[in-house]
């Protein structure tokens, strides 16, 4: 064992007694122990992973040996993604009382969604007109390990089946199958109309009504749990992230990286600030401060869904979003609303465009936003979805399947720290949807949206 191995394990045990002391002693909340987490993962991923250029040229990466300790985390917030989407979200049809209201609150939710990634979609075509990240470009020489691992993962999403396949899917034929494949949409399907079905059923629902709030009770304190080793988890995983991807990479695809961080912060503040300011009518400090969890997490897992069960616990206990409107807006957003994925296919498409030399019409435009937006919407909330994607949106300006899976290669080993970002984002417009939807259903408890102390 090397004496740096030695070095970075002593002071990881030391950082995490730290951490613990803070909470226990100092009481300290559990979002700024998660960003301390945060930073001092980064830091000793940067320092103990050989700087910028990351674990390419150690024998050993050491970073890589807490990772398992991300992973541990991961696996547990994973562990909740089923029982509380189903439970949470019957509990919330039942607490709503009234099937109607799922209507408009459906509609509302849809109605936003789209509305956001619309927007982020020309967002992402703005920047990627003004940062030009494709020119100079060269594809002749993209790795053809890349281009094979591309190659193999555009074929198993193919096998996946078309856009009707995947919609009349969201029917689960067995429900308990959708259960224990994760299959949140299918989920979601279910939960909600057995919820109405145990309201239909009256006097004699009233048992099973009892025994889902209970549990959908119990299934949150338990997210409380494995959030309290967030802040572990979360410092492994930056660790491991920086340590293998180093940050050579951030200028290896320089304006690229640069132009798809800026896009997203400035429809994080810009869109989602505006929303927050001029429709909900509350203080954006607030909203963010209320969900650095959430992005903490969704930052370091690259997955929305796998965010899920604490984007759901931060809307609904810091930013006072009613439990059934958490419940049944978050999973959908989740799964369909990926704000971050539209900004970045639409930025792919013009760095395509321009290292291929291939001239951009007004319609094209118009049909990469439009094809970026449905895209994202069928993109999954897991690490690299997005990138698959590109294929599609650049279809429509005439780039060959060949020609596609050169620019999808050449960016998928780089992709980690864009997936990233784009998933802060995607986690972020679910935040301000519910809460938005919340305000107009009446389902919105201001005074736990401004008593959330920012500092
Ligand atoms: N990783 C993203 C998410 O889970 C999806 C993507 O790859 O764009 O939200």
């Amino acid at each position: 064992m090397s004496l740096a191995l030695i070095a970075y394990w002593l002071i990881t045990i030391v950082l995490f007694g730290a951490l613990f002391v803070l909470a226990r002693n100092m009481k300290m909340k559990l979002w700024a122990r998660v960003m301390i987490g945060f930073g001092l993962g980064g830091g000793m991923g940067f320092v103990f992973g050989g700087g910028a250029e990351g674990c390419a040229e150690a024998a050993v990466c050491i970073p890589a040996s807490t990772q398992f300790i991300g992973e541990a985390f991961v696996r547990l917030i994973r562990m909740l993604i089923v029982p509380l989407i189903f439970l949470t979200l019957s509990a919330g049809v039942i607490a709503m009382g009234d099937p109607k209201k799922l209507g408009s609150l459906g509609g509302r939710t849809i109605l936003l969604y789209f509305g956001t990634t619309i927007l982020a979609a020309s967002i992402g075509l703005i920047f990627g007109t003004i940062f030009r990240p494709g020119d100079g470009i060269d594809l002749t020489n993209v790795s053809t390990d890349a281009v094979d691992a591309v190659q193999g993962r555009m074929a198993e999403a193919d096998a996946a089946g078309g856009l009707i396949d995947r919609f009349i899917a969201i029917i689960p034929e067995n429900p308990i199958d959708a259960l224990a494949s994760t299959d949140v949409l299918a989920i979601i399907f279910w939960a909600v109309i057995f919820g109405v079905g145990i309201l239909a059923a009256g006097d004699k629902g009233k048992p099973v009504a009892a025994v889902i709030e209970s549990g959908s009770e119990a299934v949150l304190k338990v997210t409380h749990f494995v959030m309290e080793v967030a802040p572990y988890g979360v410092y492994a995983l930056m660790a491991w992230v920086i340590s293998t991807q180093g940050l050579d990479i951030l200028i290896n695809l320089g304006k690229l990286a640069i132009a798809l961080y800026l896009a997203c912060l400035l429809h994080m503040f810009i869109t989602y600030g505006s929303i927050i300011k001029f429709i909900v009518r509350l203080p954006v400090i607030r909203f963010f401060g209320g969900i650095v969890d959430a992005q903490a997490v969704a930052f370091s897992t690259d997955s929305s869904n796998a965010t899920l069960p604490v984007t759901i616990s931060n809307v609904s206990e810091n930013l006072g979003v009613k439990k059934s409107v958490a419940a049944s807006v978050l999973p959908l957003g989740a799964t369909i609303n990926m704000d971050g994925t539209s900004i970045y296919l639409g930025i792919v498409a013009l760095f395509a465009s321009q290292a291929l030399g291939i001239a951009l019409t007004p319609a094209d435009y118009a049909m990469v936003a439009i094809t970026a937006t449905l895209a994202s919407i069928g993109a999954a909330g897991i690490p690299s979805a997005g990138l698959l994607l590109a294929a599609t949106v650049l279809s429509v300006f005439g780039v060959t399947t060949e020609q596609s899976v050169l620019i999808v290669a050449l960016i998928f080993p780089f992709d980690r720290l864009l997936d990233m970002m784009r998933t802060v984002t995607n986690v972020t417009g679910d935040a301000a949807v519910a809460v938005t939807v919340a305000k107009w259903e009446g389902a919105l408890d201001e005074e736990v949206f401004k008593a959330k102390p920012v500092a």
